[in-house]
């Protein structure tokens, strides 16, 4: 495989951007390897500043559940370029997406549109903190919330992969206010809230986590979390920047039948542009200002041409249900494919899958935690992960990320990644 023009770019790169990337995980530091440089996508393919073409398995992370270049939505992003490309002011396509919103995700009432992941995370536990009037919060071991501060403390994903579980920068007394417990481990909570009776403001977590790796939650685990939420008045905030919209048109929430007081998301909700959001209860959201003394705010919130892609993918995913169905069936066949693979080679592997998220973790352990997802081999998925790539499979660089599968994806295509699983897997024997 030729990449000598995405060589050219990284060394480049290097000079005037900090590690050459503008997001660590896009380095391959984890494993190994020079960066691609991306030039174009359709489908389910994506192609390098080389014309190398590779099946693309992250979809900007999520965002592309519909693959790339979809009709609708570039159509909705070119026609609204002629409107303006932002106003700062309040426009009806936002009346128009926080209304389709809040019929779609069971847990929300009210949203307030930002423009990432990050900024929605940052703003619900803000709004859990002036709302409760409680200091500290809990998340989870593995679990990945943005870069906020004080989300970085046992982090999982590019957090994770740099092996960097808390960030210098971030102050002892926020670290101090964030506590952290193993994920699927309702005892583990109960313990913590125990010892900080009243003073916790929110649970933050993942319903299911991608960022260690896909691992979904065991039996009653989330209910759990909602009745001892209920209990002691803490909110309970699902992070569903991954799962959102993905999972199931209302999101994990609406699969488990477990709703949270607020919901925070970000990738598919804007069909490819920068934008986040987060939502709940009339009564927690009305908090935020200018209904509320909880401020947040944002010149390029809502922006336009966002909120239209944003539209369009939303719309679509609400007009065919039948998507889930698709992505859960294709996903399913090709984690099945995997696991005939290893069954074939006397390999021990653990797959986890939950609808369209799909890890293959290099480990014989059964992952349900962060601990467990660090028992594999890392070097080992570097090798792996290198392999695939000369197949023409572009995979998340990192152990400790999902494989988002699209509607791009059919049987054949599926076939391929199949089949390159299989000759690298015996390339590594
Ligand atoms: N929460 C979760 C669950 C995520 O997966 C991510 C990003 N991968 C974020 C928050 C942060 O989103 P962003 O990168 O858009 O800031």
């Amino acid at each position: 495989m030729k990449i000598e023009r995405s060589r050219e770019l990284f060394s480049k790169a290097q000079k005037f951007i900090p590690g050459g990337v503008n997001s660590p995980v896009r380095a391959f530091k984890a494993v190994g390897g020079d960066p691609l440089f991306i030039k174009s996508s359709k489908g389910a393919y994506m192609y390098d500043e080389d014309d190398n073409k590779y099946v693309d398995l992250i979809n900007s992370w999520g965002p592309m559940v519909l693959g790339h270049g979809n009709e609708a939505i570039e159509k909705a992003v070119t026609e609204a370029v002629k409107s303006s490309l932002s106003f700062g002011a309040p426009t009806a396509k936002e009346v128009e997406i926080a209304e389709l919103i809040t019929s779609m995700v069971p847990g929300i009432e009210k949203v307030r549109m930002v423009n990432s992941g990050t900024e929605a995370t940052m703003s619900a536990v803000r709004l859990a903190r002036g709302f409760t009037g409680r200091d500290k919060m809990m998340k989870f071991e593995g679990c990945y919330h943005g870069h906020g501060d004080s989300f970085l403390i046992a982090a999982g994903s590019g957090v994770a992969t740099m092996g960097t579980p808390d960030s210098p920068g971030v102050t002892k007394g926020t670290a101090e206010d964030t506590l952290t417990a193993p994920f699927n481990n309702l005892q583990a909570v109960k313990n913590l809230v125990e010892k900080n009776k009243d003073q916790i403001a929110a649970i933050i977590l993942e319903p299911v986590a991608g960022n260690m790796g896909c691992v979904p939650p065991e039996e009653g685990y989330l209910q759990g979390l909602r009745d001892l939420c209920d209990q002691e008045g803490i909110v309970l905030i699902f992070d569903e920047v991954m799962t959102g919209f993905r999972l199931a048109k209302g999101g994990a929430q609406e699969l488990f039948g477990v709703i949270p007081d607020l919901t925070t998301m970000g990738k598919i909700i804007g069909g490819g542009m920068p934008v986040g959001a987060y939502g709940g209860k009339a009564e927690i959201m009305d908090y935020v200002s200018p209904s509320g003394p909880v401020y947040q705010a944002g010149t390029l919130s809502g922006n336009p041409i966002a909120m239209s892609a944003g539209l369009a993918m939303l719309n679509h995913l609400n007009d065919h249900p039948e998507v889930y169905q698709q992505l859960e069936d294709i996903t399913s066949y090709i984690a099945a494919g995997f696991q005939e693979n290893l069954d074939k080679l006397g390999l021990n592997y653990t797959i986890n899958q939950l609808g369209s998220m799909v890890s293959l973790f290099f480990t014989d352990q059964k992952v349900t935690d962060f601990a467990t997802a660090k028992t594999s081999d890392t070097a080992l998925f570097g090798k792996y992960f290198r392999g695939m790539l000369e197949h023409g499979v572009y995979l998340p660089p990192s152990q400790f990320e999902t494989l988002f599968i699209s509607t791009a994806i059919d049987k054949s295509i599926a076939d391929d990644i199949i089949k390159a699983n299989y000759e690298v897997l015996v390339s590594l024997k």
